[in-house]
């Protein structure tokens, strides 16, 4: 396995978890498979009852679990709180679902006809780096309530949490083979989930380059694939609204986690007529961000999550004129100011490209429609924000903004009991919400002749 660091200091962690070989993979996926049949058959209530189990034993080591994210991925202490009881909080939502996996009955002549919500097997989660807690359990917490065997891959630079995760789940009394955790490379065992045919979906959340391979990879074998991918988000300031509480607000929608987001609202597009009391007001409130040691209760950001990731957020920062920029710590560990671009070329690559990393670009629009162009001139369609005090207007621009997850007046965008995906290249199908043990069924048709 790769060294280990802590982000926020650059010390090596004296941990460090064995890379799974081609064979390793080969040998869990195959203990996924014999754990599957008595997981599936397992009476629906039992299911539910492991479930509560496991997302009790999760709030018990709730602490360490985010200490762990914060020594491992530079996570802020308050956020990696918020992480691991996101984890409780999957697995206690979905573990009402075994007893709730309904089929339909649909009226036909001559008989009866039921559909039927059926595991799919061993499926597959790929987990990145940015949110390993909350994005391993998006995809295992559903996939185990509807029945099917889990395997799981962390990110290389942060399984700490992930690993850990597996051994609460048999402390918590889940069949040894039901959730299966293999920390390795991507290129070694993320790519086994896609082309071994016992693995029935492949879950993936990370790059978009990535996420094109693996959906490719995936035709193969007709593979289902969920794919949650990268994101360049907008939050559309109008005129009309408290402008100074949309400036506050606006470090937290980019900067939280370090920018290092799929949601981050990394465009802000503001009328022009309140252009420079917004810039003004956000420049206060990005000097007021606190960038601090994620281990402090203070901070509200930490470090990037590795020094390749800093020096490639480095180069877009380089290659941009920064208007103004935050804090950050000097000395070791992968420190970044939250910074900010003014721009006016939708050309440039720091308005174009996800730099996933604390940067934004500000620009000006005149009105409604030139908000909705800008906000939908890019290939993702992952989240936004609108802020104005005309609700008509508020829900217009929601509904023209191509992306799967908008807010207006805030920027929250992911609740565990709400869907969550992309709209054009930010991803294929959805997480969370009410539906999302069906993304790990085939729906199969019976019909009964009388
Ligand atoms: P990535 O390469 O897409 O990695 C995501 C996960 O996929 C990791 O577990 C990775 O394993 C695995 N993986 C890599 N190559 C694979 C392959 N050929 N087959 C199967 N699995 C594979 O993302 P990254 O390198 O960590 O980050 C690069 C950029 O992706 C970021 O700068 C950001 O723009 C974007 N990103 C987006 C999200 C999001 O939530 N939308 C999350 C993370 C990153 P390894 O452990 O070997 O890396
Ligand atoms: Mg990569």
């Amino acid at each position: 396995m790769r060294t280990l660091i802590n982000p926020a200091t650059g010390v090596e962690l004296d941990i460090s978890p064995t890379s799974a070989s081609l064979d390793d993979t080969d040998a869990v996926i195959a203990k996924a498979h014999d754990a599957f049949p008595a997981w599936r058959d397992l009476a629906p209530g039992e299911r539910a009852r492991l479930l509560r189990a496991f997302a009790a034993v999760v709030d018990e080591h709730l602490e360490e679990l985010a200490q762990l994210e914060v020594l491992n991925a530079g996570h802020t202490i308050g956020n990696a709180r918020w992480e691991a009881g996101n984890v409780r909080d999957c697995l206690n939502y979905y573990s009402a679902a075994p007893e709730r996996l309904f089929g339909r009955q649909i009226p036909v002549a001559g008989g009866t006809d039921l559909t039927f919500h059926e595991p799919l097997g061993v499926v597959s989660i790929i987990v990145p780096w940015n949110f390993p807690m909350p994005i391993a359990a998006w995809g295992f917490a559903p996939a185990l309530a509807a029945g099917n065997t889990v395997v799981l891959k962390p990110a290389e630079l942060t399984p700490l949490t992930a690993i850990r995760i597996g051994e609460l789940a048999l402390l918590a009394g889940l069949p040894p083979g039901v959730l299966n955790v293999i920390p390795g490379q991507g290129s070694v065992v993320g790519q086994r989930f896609v082309t071994h045919p016992l693995v029935r979906k492949v879950c993936f959340t990370g790059s978009t380059a990535v996420g094109k391979q693996i959906m490719a990879g995936c035709a193969d074998q007709v593979k289902r694939v969920t794919l949650e991918l990268g994101g360049k988000s907008a939050n559309i300031i109008f005129a009309d609204t408290d402008v100074a509480a949309a400036a506050a607000s606006a470090p937290g929608g980019v900067f939280d986690n370090a920018g290092q987001d799929c949601c981050a609202r990394s465009r802000i597009l503001v009328q022009r007529s309140a252009y420079d009391e917004f810039v003004g007001r956000f420049e206060t409130a990005v000097k007021d961000f606190r960038v601090l040691d994620p281990a402090s209760e203070q901070s509200q950001m930490g470090p990037m999550v590795s020094a390749g990731q800093r020096d490639s957020v480095q180069a877009y920062v380089d290659a941009a004129t920064v208007a103004f920029s935050g804090s950050a710590p000097d000395g070791p560990g992968w420190w970044l100011p939250p910074t900010v671009v003014e721009s006016s070329d939708t050309s440039e690559a720091v308005w174009r490209e996800e730099i996933f990393g604390p940067v934004v670009a500000v620009m000006a629009f005149d009105d409604e429609e030139e908000a909705v162009a800008l906000a939908n001139d890019s290939e993702y369609g992952l989240s936004g924000s609108i802020f104005t005090d005309d609700l008509g207007r508020g829900m217009r621009v929601a509904r023209a903004v191509e992306a799967g997850n908008l807010s207006v007046n805030s920027h929250a965008s992911v609740r565990y009991w709400t869907p969550f995906g992309g709209y054009k290249q930010s991803g294929l199908g959805r997480e969370l919400g009410p539906d999302a043990p069906n993304a790990f069924t085939e729906e199969k048709n019976v019909f009964i002749a009388h």
